[in-house]
């Protein structure tokens, strides 16, 4: 069976082909077109114009690199929660259009789902907590009883967030966390700041004044900030991963999200597990980031379990939480 996986959550459009025989998945493609700036932040309606312009050629690069022909495709998955609205319904309206021209059934899946999904199919990690970092999300989930719960989250913006609208103020552009990665292995001197966790959850927006004051008062290095911050939310997330596995008493991080491919995110989780006799799993960027891939996976066991969605009602759900969803393909 092949499926066709499109994501449009938010900055991403992003096109994934899988082909699955005998329970074993291959990804054929994973093609993505990234929005971008020099200098802003991303502005919605911009983004979707993005999306309208790239959905195309990013469509037919897939086809291209899979090796395969529309007909070929068996089932549509598109990214249908959470995300933003203007960006989601480029995604949907694509998805539909295909479902109905070619007469293919289609599946709604969630992004962060899909996320942790397409982690545990390619690490192998088995029942893991997973630390899912992104740009709007933030969170710690661990599957029980038919759901994803959330066992501790962001109470305000997502730490991919945080990091992004300081390199924002630093002249960095979208994405921002790459460039505070690089900026932070330039300087070994922490500076104090806020340390937000409040019992499972965590919360940025108070760090994030806070550094924006200490950058804007011209005392501080841009390198010994982007080091700091680093160090300080990646600390939080450690601790209550680990929290999290403690109550649990499960054995196994997965990493998930953009903020995951950050080299020093992934020590700490390393360093962390391998105190505790516990191990840690993250797959290759391409898989961390956003893509299409991820949303083909999550189509595909969500197909197989029954979930196609009916033309009719393939509207986006910007809101809907990761412990919203029914889970009954495990
Ligand atoms: P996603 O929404 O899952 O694609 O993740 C995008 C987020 O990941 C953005 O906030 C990026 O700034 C962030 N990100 C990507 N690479 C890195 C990195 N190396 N370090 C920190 N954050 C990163
Ligand atoms: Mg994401």
């Amino acid at each position: 069976m092949i499926v066709l996986g499109i994501e449009s959550t938010a900055h991403t459009f992003g096109i994934g082909i899988i082909k699955t025989e005998a329970n074993k998945t291959k990804i054929l493609a994973n093609v993505k077109d990234i929005y971008t700036t020099q200098k802003e932040g991303i502005i919605p309606a911009k983004v979707a114009d993005h999306h309208v312009e790239v959905c195309d050629s990013v469509f037919q690069k897939s086809l291209e690199i899979a090796k395969i022909k529309k007909k070929d495709i068996d089932v549509i998955a598109f990214s249908q929660s959470p995300g933003l609205g203007h960006t989601l319904r480029i995604g949907a309206m694509f998805a539909r259009t295909f479902a109905a021209t070619l007469h293919k059934p289609l599946v709604g899946v969630n992004h962060c789902i899909a996320h942790l999904e397409i982690g545990r199919l390619l690490t192998k990690a088995k029942d893991p907590i997973m630390l899912y970092v992104s740009g709007a999300n933030t969170q710690v989930i661990a599957y029980e009883a038919e759901k994803y719960r959330i066992f501790g989250e962001t109470l305000d913006i997502g730490v991919g967030n945080c990091l992004d609208t300081f390199a924002r103020l630093l002249g960095l552009g979208f994405p921002g966390g790459p460039k505070i990665e690089q900026l932070a292995k330039k300087s070994s001197k922490y500076i104090a700041l806020p340390y937000v966790v409040k019992g499972m959850d965590v919360s940025f927006g108070g760090i994030l004044t806070n550094i924006q004051t200490k950058f804007s008062s011209g005392e501080f290095s841009k390198e010994d900030l982007c080091y700091s911050v680093q160090e300080t939310v990646f600390s939080m997330l450690v601790e209550v991963t680990e929290r999290a596995l403690a109550h649990t008493g499960k054995t196994k991080v997965l990493l998930a999200g953009g903020v995951a491919c950050n080299k020093r995110l992934q020590q700490m989780v390393g360093v962390m597990c391998k105190e505790r006799g516990a191990t840690s799993y993250c797959p290759e960027n391409q898989y961390l980031v956003d893509n299409g891939a991820m949303i083909a996976v999550l189509g595909k066991l969500m197909y197989d379990a029954g979930n196609e969605l009916q033309i009719e009602k393939a509207i986006i759900e910007p809101y809907l939480r990761t412990d919203e969803v029914f889970v009954n393909w495990r």
